[in-house]
């Protein structure tokens, strides 16, 4: 296998991209992932090709001796499963500060125009599995590609584009439409909960026509 060595340009590149994200760390070490426990089976998970060009991704170390595997070739990012949540997990605007539907979300970020990339299915680093592709927060419009053993990556751009997305409110106005869709995906209610209703009604109705007919025919 082709293994060339990242060049000084590559290097500094993808060490930009861990500054961004070590930017977005919160102030406390992340808490252990717990499918991968222990920083031995950790680093040793370490390495793999890059889901975007197929360079070696290049692990840097952020703080709190945490290390991110980015590629200074495309710009790409891999996030273990969990380190996107971790990463994100601040940036949620204070309450009732957000947008409060999807028109209003879309007035303060518009939607990421789509890329090439996106109809591409690609290698988890990890397994080699094909990653499913996932719009993120239901409704950003950012696709990234998980696997869901291992965790996900992100193109150039996109972890920009899934801030502004969190910034302006997109988590909760995304978790409202999925609650939508899933609800409209249900099956109608259970007949033992519209039974009684529907049979009082029936109940109801009928004793008004039998006093209507006892009136007036009895
Ligand atoms: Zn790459
Ligand atoms: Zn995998």
């Amino acid at each position: 296998m082709r293994r060339p060595r990242p060049t000084e340009e590559s290097r500094a590149r993808a060490a930009r991209i861990t500054q961004a994200l070590a930017d977005l760390l919160p102030d406390e070490p992340l808490p252990a992932s717990p499918s991968e426990p222990g920083s031995a089976g950790r680093r040793a998970a370490r390495g793999g090709d890059c889901p975007g060009c197929g360079e070696p991704l290049q692990a840097t170390a952020a703080r709190h001796g945490v290390e991110f595997d980015t590629c200074g070739t495309c710009g790409g990012i891999w996030l273990d499963a969990g380190e996107l949540e971790a990463l994100t997990s601040g940036l949620d605007p204070i309450p009732g500060t957000g947008a409060q539907n999807e028109a209003d979300l879309r007035a303060r970020v518009p939607a990421p125009a789509p890329r090439e990339a996106d109809i591409r299915y690609r290698e988890c680093p990890r397994c080699r599995e094909v990653m499913n592709r996932r719009n993120f927060g239901t409704i950003s419009g950012v696709i990234v590609d998980e696997c869901r053993h291992h965790g996900l990556f992100l193109d150039a751009g996109e972890l920009e584009e899934v801030e502004a997305f969190l910034r302006a409110g997109g988590r909760a106005v995304g978790e409202a439409a999925r609650a939508r869709a899933a609800a409209r995906s249900m099956p109608p209610a259970p007949p033992q909960l519209e039974t009684p209703r529907s049979a009082r009604h029936e109940t109801a109705a009928t004793s008004v026509v039998d006093v209507l007919w006892n009136l007036l025919f009895t």
